[in-house]
């Protein structure tokens, strides 16, 4: 289908598409894809751009193999209603997620997006404790978590962006994190919050929460790399309470934090894990759910219908399915977990110089996630505004400049990145 002029698909974008999480007078048309290959994308008027601000695109763009086992699926069957009956894709999925999980969690549930994700496992923690008699209705998590857009996972936080006039249904104790993430490195840290984490957990047996939920790095609320121990400790924590230790790993699961999921970086295993974004490598939706069997047994109990009441009618579609086996070959072949590691580690080296020019206040980082904070949210966008000027596509989250290449960067583009975000730092020095 040959694409109609640049001016005529922005006409059409202003008059039709409402755009997600944008304020009605932003024109987000300004930018409009046309397609991708490996780690660069090409616009409408044929620019192309080294993508590192797609938090999905772990495998890059139009990779054939999952081009082909998208289609091929496709043609074969598409989808099949997981309350009914069951398929092939489905089960070798759950298998291998089992297989690269930390022991115990054996079972996976299948949904459309991180939000929904964590609807289910937020209703799974709650229900496991009304299945055991011990109705615990409460959550502990952070202040400026994100968990999602729908009304349950956006009630969680209360970051301003997120807030709804429709209230929490679940009563939740939020933990605040330091102003200056940087502070997170300050000796002491790790001890303040994990101590603010057993206060909010508290001592009262009639109290104690269904579960503690939190990202090991926290994406849309500031960028902020988590103390080393932070994730080990809060298991301990869990531990002596009961409550379950549910993990977000939708942004940093599948290679992105330097490990298939962050959480095996302190050998931690959780209760629940969310996952989504790199499932895929964003070519198609999906996210899992991965439950410890432990959680999954008291389910038996259910007294309604004996089992999760819960899914939707596109729960493990096929497709998505497929999809998600070829990107797992890719990472296991490519070995792509290890590679984020020493290409962030790269990446960083590269960046470190930056700390002290003007205008920057702090560099940190995780597997392949770069994090250039600023003195202001003003300077950021013109950081991005510069970069994409000069081809390299970044992210902002409030006053800090992110990059997220795919995963299958080379070290040449590492190198890219790297000259491009320190140039566009210079050009909007004061
Ligand atoms: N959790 C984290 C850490 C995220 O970064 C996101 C999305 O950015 C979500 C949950 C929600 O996922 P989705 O946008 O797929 O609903």
């Amino acid at each position: 289908r040959p694409l109609p002029d640049a001016e005529t698909l922005r006409v059409r974008d202003r008059r039709h598409v409402w755009h997600t999480w944008t304020p009605l007078d932003a024109d987000r048309s300004a930018l409009t894809l046309s397609h991708g290959s490996g780690h660069h994308v090409w616009d409408i008027e044929g620019r192309a751009y080294l993508d590192a601000s797609a938090l999905n695109s772990t495998c890059g763009y139009a990779h054939p193999d999952i081009v082909r086992a998208i289609a091929e699926q496709a043609a074969r069957l598409h989808h099949a209603d997981l309350s009914v009956a069951s398929h092939e894709p489905v089960g070798v999925l759950a298998e291998r997620l089992a297989g690269h999980a930390p022991p115990g969690l054996d079972k996976t549930l299948f949904v459309n997006s991180g939000s929904e994700g964590f609807d289910a496992a937020v209703m799974m923690a709650v229900s496991h404790w009304a299945h055991l008699g011990r109705p615990r209705p409460r959550i502990v998590t952070f202040a400026r978590g994100y968990q999602g857009a729908t009304l349950l996972s956006r009630s969680l936080s209360t970051l301003p962006r997120n807030r709804h006039l429709l209230d929490t249904p679940l009563p939740v104790t939020r933990v605040e994190l330091p102003d200056e993430p940087r502070a997170l490195r300050h000796p002491g840290a790790l001890s303040a919050l994990l101590s603010a984490f057993e206060e909010a957990v508290g001592h009262d047996p009639d109290d104690l929460p269904a579960a503690v939920v939190v990202e090991p790095f926290l994406n849309v609320g500031g960028a902020v790399v988590l103390p080393p121990g932070f994730l080990r400790g809060l298991r301990a924590l869990c531990d002596a309470t009961g409550a379950l230790l549910v993990l977000d790993e939708v942004f940093t699961a599948y290679g992105r934090s330097g490990r298939m999921f962050a959480c095996q970086r302190e050998d931690v295993v959780p209760d629940i894990i969310v996952s989504s974004k790199g499932l895929t490598g964003g070519y198609v939706p999906l996210a899992a759910v991965t439950v410890h069997n432990r959680v999954y047994d008291t389910f038996a109990a259910d007294p309604v219908i004996g089992g999760l009441r819960y899914g939707h009618t596109t729960s493990g579609h096929a497709v998505a399915c497929a999809a998600a086996l070829a990107t797992l070959d890719m990472l296991e072949k490519l070995r792509l977990p290890e590679r984020a590691e020493e290409l962030g580690a790269c990446l960083l080296r590269r960046l470190a110089s930056l700390a002290g020019a003007p205008g920057v206040t702090d560099v940190r980082g995780l597997g392949l996630i770069a994090v250039v904070e600023t003195d202001s949210e003003g300077r950021a966008d013109r950081i991005l505004a510069r970069a994409r000027d000069c081809g390299l596509l970044l992210r902002r989250i409030g006053s800090a400049v992110v990059a997220v290449p795919p995963l299958v960067i080379d070290d040449e583009g590492v190198a890219a990145v790297a000259d491009g975000l320190a140039e566009a730092v210079a050009y909007t020095a004061d």
